[in-house]
This record gives structure tokens, sequence and C-alpha cells, in this order.
């Protein structure tokens, strides 16, 4: 019987992390129309948990896929990823920034007492609900 031998120079394999196990996905809804998708489990491996923030509701489980996937690939692939980074991901493009708490909810600041790196869109158009940008005065 032939027997396969492991070469003397290889190193072990790591072991791949299964989001499936070590995930959480949370979905909260954030007005009648959109909600908050983010990720718990992140942290556990030393990275940011991952958000979507005024997603439409009927993209929420697509957006739960997403971080799923990004996260998986963060924790697994060894790639080193900043905020202001465009990350492509199959068919979604998307820019990661930094997560700040919504003002209007205290019951938020917990989630974000660590980095959280939110998912926006890559042309940088802002939610007038969660980015909102001053208009200037004309007076
Ligand atoms: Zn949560």
């Amino acid at each position: 019987m032939a027997k396969r031998e492991t070469p003397k120079t290889s190193t072990p394999r790591k072991k791949k992390v299964d989001v499936m196990k070590c995930l959480v996905i949370h979905m909260i809804s954030e007005g009648p129309s959109v909600g908050w998708v983010h990720t718990h489990g992140m942290r556990e491996f030393g990275h940011p948990e991952l958000e979507i923030r005024c997603l439409p509701k009927f993209m929420m489980m697509y957006g739960g896929s997403l971080l799923n996937e990004l996260g998986s690939f963060i924790l697994n692939s060894g790639e080193v990823f900043k905020t202001g980074e465009v990350v492509q991901l199959g068919i979604s493009k998307f820019r990661l920034s930094r997560g700040e708490p919504n003002p209007a909810d205290p019951d938020e600041a917990a989630h974000y007492q660590e980095e959280v790196w939110r998912l926006i869109d890559v042309e940088d158009a802002p939610c007038a609900v969660c980015n909102p940008h001053p208009s200037p005065q004309l007076n």
C-alpha cells in the first residue's frame, strides 16, 4: 500500500476560521424602511467589527451575507485592510470607513467602544440620516 508522506519542510496549515460558527450578524431596524446590519465576533480575532448602516430592509439579508463574506476574507486571507480603502468582493464594491454611533441613540455606544468598520458606497454619497453634513448657511 502506498503511503503519502508530508514533506519535512512543510509547516502545519493554519486552521480556517468558520465565520458561520464564529460571527453573529445582528439586523436592527433604523426606521420604517432601513436597517443596521453588523457583526459580533471579529474582535475575538483582533479585527474591527463590520457594519452597514441605512441599508434598505429588503437588502438586509444580502448585507448580512456580505459581512460574513468580508469577515471570512479578513480572517482567513491574511490581507491587511485599512479605512479609506476600496474593496471589491465578488460583485460588491465598497469603501471601508470608520463607523460612528448614532448620536440620537445612546444605547449604541457600546458597539463603538472599539473600532468598527463601516462599508459605504464607493461614490461617497453620504446618507442624509446616518451621516448628515451641515448645510452651508446662506445669509
Ligand atoms: Zn449587535
